[in-house]
């Protein structure tokens, strides 16, 4: 292990997925490097809803939703250490959502759902080749309109709900936080305001990555990681490649009631509704492709109050606290790069996790610390590798067969 300004990996962004993997490897007992331009959950870590919606939201692609099954399986066990390390509460609720949907019919719902052998509690073994799917509604319930009235009074609903216990949700900036600072108690260093410019390569521009040049100057790392969001593309870009992305801005704002008017979070139709601590309310989210800016207009505060209305009609009568914008890291295909870049040999990426990445944030440092310290990537699923999107600026040709390239 080498000290001194030299890292056994070097971690560049401390979003969400930055930090979930730098904890894991930190774990595992190497000496990291975490470098952040701004500060922790500056991106859009900070502005999530921080929902792991991990069935509610549909995944079509099997090894999005294995990871995100996986990833959401590893939430209980992780905040209870995230805890003994730090003392930070990550807010984890458990109390499950509540979808707002047509159908009574359980069969169909769990088969949508694709909720194979789910229990909430356990911790879910990852295994990218298995997708076992099979209809099992054990953890889903038709509450009925006089269900609803015991358990939310608040809420107004024509049909009933759909209640799904396997979910859950936490507030984002903590639990970013948290895997920062227990990462560092494990040895890991941070360095705030402190951008990556370039990375440092052998033999000039075609050896491997041996660190990464900063404002401050060079650190050097066996293995390279960029979590830096859609940071990530500029640094890719300096290499002479380009690496898409499709960004898309989200709203939110924060509701406080007089006394607890929701405990379960309402997962519908382009509007979610989730209970926080203090009688708080964040009601989310727009989606806006192609805005890199995080300005909050006037009309998507209405237009949120308007659609949580339907369902908690007294909802503006709650104090405005604040509201707030973030930018989803998306990719063309909706599935994160993660793997390593064949043509830059020492560079990992794991970014791109678009309107998930807090859901997906434990799995994902998960697998990644487990294949940057044994240098395989075989065990991240090859839908995810990079190399799919990747194109040589001066060719301007994916580096790779497969994949729809979009170019931003
Ligand atoms: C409005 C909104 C609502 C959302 N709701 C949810 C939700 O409910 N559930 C869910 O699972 N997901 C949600 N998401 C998605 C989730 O927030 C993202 O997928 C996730 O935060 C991405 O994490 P990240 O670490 O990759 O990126 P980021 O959080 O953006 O972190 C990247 C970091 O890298 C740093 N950086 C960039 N370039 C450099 C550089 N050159 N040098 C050093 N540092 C650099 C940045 O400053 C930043 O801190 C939401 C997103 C938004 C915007």
């Amino acid at each position: 292990m080498r000290s001194n300004g030299y890292y056994d990996a070097i971690v560049v962004g401390a979003g969400v997925i930055g930090a979930s993997i730098a904890y894991e490897l930190s774990v595992k007992g190497m000496k990291v490097a975490i470098i952040e331009k701004n500060q922790p959950a500056s991106g859009a870590s900070g502005a999530a809803g921080g929902m792991l919606a991990a069935e509610s939201e549909h995944f079509q692609h099997a090894d999005l939703r294995q990871l995100a099954l996986y990833s959401r399986s590893l939430y209980t066990g992780l905040t209870e250490q995230l805890y003994e390390l730090t003392g930070i509460h990550c807010g984890l609720r458990s109390e499950g959502f509540l979808l707002p949907v047509e159908s009574h019919d359980l069969e169909h719902h769990s088969r949508q759902l694709a909720s194979a052998e789910m229990d909430s509690v356990g911790e879910r073994p990852y295994d990218s080749e298995q997708d076992s799917v099979q209809a099992d509604s054990s953890h889903l319930e038709w509450w009925d309109n006089q269900r609803l009235a015991r358990e939310e009074p608040y809420i107004r609903s024509e049909h009933g709900m759909l209640y799904n216990r396997s979910e859950q949700q936490l507030i984002p900036s903590l639990l970013n936080e948290a895997l920062v600072l227990a990462a560092v108690r494990l040895g890991a260093v941070l360095y705030r305001q402190t951008e990556v410019r370039r990375l440092l390569r052998e033999h000039g521009e075609y050896g491997r990555a041996t660190g990464v040049v900063t404002e401050q100057g060079v650190m050097y790392g066996e293995q390279i990681i960029l979590a830096s969001g859609l940071g990530s593309a500029g640094l890719i870009e300096t290499e002479g490649y380009r690496l898409p992305f499709l960004p898309v801005k989200g709203e939110l704002l924060e509701i406080r009631t007089p006394a607890s008017w929701l405990n379960h979070t309402i997962y519908g139709h382009q509007i979610y509704i989730i209970p926080k601590q203090g009688n708080r309310i964040w009601i989310g989210a727009t989606s806006k492709p192609g805005r890199i800016d995080t300005m909050v207009e006037a009309g998507s505060v209405t237009e949120l109050l308007f659609k949580a209305q339907q369902y908690i009609p007294s909802i503006t009568s709650g104090e405005l606290v604040r509201c707030w914008a973030g930018v989803r890291p998306g990719t063309a295909d909706e599935l994160p790069y993660m793997g390593t870049l064949t043509p830059l040999p020492g560079v990992w990426m794991a970014c791109g996790h678009y309107r998930n990445g807090i859901l997906l944030a434990a799995g994902t440092g998960r697998i990644m610390a487990d294949a940057v310290a044994s240098g395989q990537s075989s065990s991240i699923p090859a839908s995810f590798a990079p190399g799919r999107a990747l194109q040589h600026l001066s060719r301007m040709q994916p580096e790779t067969e497969g994949g729809t390239p979009v170019w931003n």
